[in-house]
């Protein structure tokens, strides 16, 4: 756990007081922010976008900063009394430009989704926007005549995106039609080389110069290895386009300093986007970083996309990033990698299917036909035996979205809670006993079913009895008693 800026006894009193005040008015929700707590504590927890945030993350979203409206931007806002707020965001964006050793960072967007959606019109804005007006001779689009405003929306309307495909690991938001994304751009995804599972950049850059997109994105939620973004902004120069990095999963690992030179999205992208809770352990929420060119764009986030900021997110935003720069987190990163390689060296070592048969980052996907099962059969197994995963489509998936023939495991959160790699070997071999122990199940009609399983109480049973039994040496929250 990140260390403890108080005593342990400090931390309790905190919770436990912020529990009465909630309790004397609605007790059912403090009790389940108790049980929440609770069962936590009791789940092997390996969701690959989960982590535990320290106390003082936690407390520093817990107060009056909530009730705060600040549009507008440091120091320039549509709302008085902002001059709090004006130093939680400018001590967060000095802390995330010093932490990524970048020459920009907008800390409002509420979550990853939404920074991407500031980052796709900060490009539009600049690339399309931009030369519109000036074509037009007016400073802004209020004073567009209409027939120039129509022109503009439909110029908006028709760009193109190259986004790394779903089953390659890529993220909805890359693109894809279910979500804005794809509803807004011309997309076309990339994907990876069959034979090796790796990410295909000779066809990326075939692809990028048949389609010239206006945004390459690379950046994924599923793929276990390094990306070269080197190699990807030579293809985005190339071919005119603007490199955007989604490091939502692996932003602690870039403020770790585990991904450094051509892993390292930060020197190579215009503009880069994050979570602020995966791997980077803070509060639920979003960042943008980018170059001087775009900063301008990239403030206009709110009102263009989003709502008013949430300064008490952004306050626990600077208190994790403050924490990320510390030596510590530096460790805590390599421990990430470590232990995903210890997993995947366990699975591997007990016959498991990985793709790209291993891993380089916190992730790792296991490829369950190789146990006959669907990703659904295993991921519903894992949780009867007390393991949290979540199953995950893989290259050329025959199962496809809902199905999968997938699960994606991760470690930020368990290495949070300090396991190491000698506990990762013994979680390999409950979950390489679990998916061998399950069958596919039947549907009411006796059909083979790709989502009912069978799986024994008693192999059930034994398992999470000893994930319970692992986890009692790590305890969550070490310095917080509800009790
Ligand atoms: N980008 C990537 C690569 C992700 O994996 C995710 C979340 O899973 C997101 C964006 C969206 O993040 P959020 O859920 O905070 O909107």
């Amino acid at each position: 756990m990140p260390s403890p800026s108080s005593s342990p006894s400090t931390e309790s009193t905190a919770f436990r007081s912020a529990l009465e005040v909630i309790r004397s008015v609605e007790p059912r929700v403090a009790d389940a922010i108790g049980q929440e707590l609770a069962d936590q504590r009791d789940s092997l927890k390996l969701i690959a976008s989960e982590n535990y945030a320290s106390p003082a993350v936690l407390l520093a979203m817990g107060n009056w900063f909530s009730d705060k409206y600040a549009e507008g931007t440091i120091g320039r806002r549509f709302y008085a009394g902002c001059r709090n707020v004006d130093t939680v965001e400018a001590l967060g964006a000095e802390h995330a430009r010093a932490l990524f050793g970048a020459s920009h960072a907008y800390l409002q967007p509420h979550s990853g989704i939404d920074a991407n959606l500031v980052a796709f019109w900060a490009v539009l804005s600049q690339r399309v926007e931009s030369p519109a007006l000036q074509r037009a001779q007016v400073r802004q689009v209020n004073d567009l005549s209409e027939q120039d405003w129509a022109a503009l929306r439909r110029e908006l309307g028709d760009q193109r995106m190259l986004g790394m495909s779903l089953d390659a690991g890529g993220h909805l938001t890359h693109g894809f039609r279910p979500n804005i994304s794809g509803k807004m751009f011309d997309q076309r995804s990339y994907g990876t080389d069959p034979a090796t599972g790796l990410l295909d950049y000779d066809a990326l850059r075939e692809t990028a110069r048949d389609f010239r997109p206006l945004i390459i994105v690379a950046g994924y939620s599923a793929y276990p290895r390094l990306v070269n973004f080197r190699i990807m902004r030579e293809i985005a120069d190339e071919v005119g386009a603007t490199l955007m990095v989604d490091m939502a999963h692996f932003a602690g690992l870039v403020a770790g300093k585990v991904l450094t030179g051509d892993f390292d999205p930060v020197p190579h992208a215009q503009i880069v986007t994050s979570t602020t809770h995966k791997s980077l352990r803070g509060p639920r929420g979003g960042l943008v970083l980018c170059d001087d060119e775009l900063a301008e764009h990239v403030d206009r986030g709110c009102p263009m996309v989003l709502g008013g900021p949430l300064p008490h997110v952004m306050a626990a935003k600077a208190v994790a990033l403050a924490e990320a720069r510390q030596d510590s987190f530096r460790d805590y990163a390599q421990r990430i990698t470590a232990n995903a390689s210890a997993l995947a060296e366990g699975l591997l070592k007990r016959g498991a299917r990985l793709v790209t048969g291993g891993t380089d980052n916190h992730l790792v996907l296991i490829d369950v036909s190789g146990y006959g099962l669907t990703g659904r059969h295993a991921e519903a197994a894992l949780l009867d035996s007390g393991i949290v995963t979540n199953r995950n489509s893989i290259p050329q998936d025959p199962n496809g979205a809902w199905y999968t023939s997938g699960i994606r495991i991760g470690t930020p959160a368990l290495t949070t809670r300090g396991l190491g790699t000698a506990e990762m070997d013994e979680i390999a071999g409950l979950i390489d006993t679990v998916l061998a122990k399950t069958e596919p199940g039947t549907t009411k009609d006796g059909k083979p079913s790709k989502a009912r399983h069978v799986l024994s109480d008693s192999v059930a049973d034994e398992v999470s009895r000893r994930a319970t039994d692992l986890l009692s040496g790590f305890p969550l929250y070490p310095t917080i008693d509800l009790s």
